[in-house]
């Protein structure tokens, strides 16, 4: 301690008297902190007694500030992070209740139709058959198979009233009406946009290929979307199978006469041969939490906005899928 200039006094005390060794800054107010060392020697029987007083303004506070700010930020990433967990798994939920609403409401369908079916059906079994008995007698019993083919008639124009009804039930809004222009690259980057947490999980950086001058379709921007958001699942999901290191993902835009082109090429394990013919029909997956629903309502919506939807084999390997819609502008 520099005597002259330390905030800190020191004095020798003995038996009520004191000694100033150096005066220090002792006032009022603060804290005051207080140190005593006993010397032991006969001849000296002192006290030595340190004193500091500390004032509000001799704390650090640009040290304090600095780490509460720190605390502060920290708390905050910490919350911030929580919050974006929370997010996340109320996000998966819900789109696990969604799949389960989808699955149920699917199940009480087909259950419907197989219920609505099936009296119609066995009529039309019991009576065609009750018909080629009767045809078969001799002398055949000509009337009453007559009958019985009538009512097999009837039966089966039931049948076909249940599907019709439930044909117009599902049928969806007409899209060629709701058509309008859509940049490409806008609904592709949105698509991309929605899905980069997939992405992300999925260790694949998408590459996305596309011209310098915007390319504008006729579309419904709403279908245009879930066809490019199915494409790139089900690349993803296909990208699943293979390591890491060689998951790729291409999204081409490009033109064709007077369409506009969207390719979805990844480079997966590929579609089987015998798959590829199936792969637009409804309910065929290979998945095993597939419905199969997928596909066949991109190529539905495409062919409703006017345009076509195709997979083939990639070469090396993997798939592309290749959506094509009417262009805005004719060239
Ligand atoms: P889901 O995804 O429910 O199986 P989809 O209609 O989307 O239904 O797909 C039908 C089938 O097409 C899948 O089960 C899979 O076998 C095949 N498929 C779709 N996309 C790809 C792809 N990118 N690579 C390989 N196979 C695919």
């Amino acid at each position: 301690m520099a005597p002259d200039t330390s905030p800190v006094r020191v004095t020798l005390t003995h038996e009520g008297q004191s000694f100033a060794l150096q005066a220090g800054r002792i006032h009022d107010g603060g804290w005051r902190f207080e140190f005593h060392k006993h010397l032991a020697a006969e001849s000296q029987p002192f006290d030595v007694v340190a004193l500091r007083q500390v004032g509000w303004g001799e704390l650090p506070w640009s040290w304090m500030l600095g780490w509460a700010a720190l605390v502060a930020a920290l708390l905050g990433a910490w919350l911030a992070l929580l919050r974006q967990r929370t997010e996340r798994q109320r996000a998966e939920e819900l789109l696990r209740l969604g799949q389960v609403a989808r699955l149920n409401t699917l199940g009480e369908l087909a259950a419907g139709m197989a219920h609505e079916l099936n009296q119609p059906l066995t009529a039309v079994l019991a009576n065609t058959q009750a018909a080629s008995r009767l045809l078969n007698d001799e002398p055949p019993e000509l009337a009453t198979a007559r009958s019985a083919m009538t009512q097999a008639v009837e039966q089966a124009r039931r049948a076909s009233e249940v599907v019709g009804r439930l044909r117009r039930a599902v049928e969806r809004p007409d899209l060629a009406a709701q058509l309008q222009s859509v940049v490409l690259e806008d609904a592709v980057r949105n698509a991309l946009y929605l899905l980069e947490p997939e992405f992300k999980r999925r260790d694949v950086t998408p590459q996305l290929e596309s011209p310098s001058t915007p390319i504008t379709v006729l579309a419904e921007p709403v279908a245009l979307e879930q066809i490019i958001h199915n494409l790139l699942m089900n690349a993803l999901q296909a990208l699943e199978q293979v390591p890491a290191r060689e998951r790729q993902l291409r999204v081409a835009l490009g033109t064709e006469g007077s369409l506009g082109v969207i390719s979805v090429t990844d480079y997966g394990p590929g579609i089987a041969a015998d798959v590829l013919p199936r792969i637009f029909e409804p309910f065929f997956t290979t998945r095993e939490a597939g419905l199969g629903l997928g596909l066949s309502l991109c190529e539905t919506l495409a062919s409703g906005m006017g345009g076509n939807l195709t997979a083939a084999h990639n070469t090396p390997r993997g798939a592309v899928f290749r959506l094509s819609l009417p262009l805005a502008t004719k060239p």
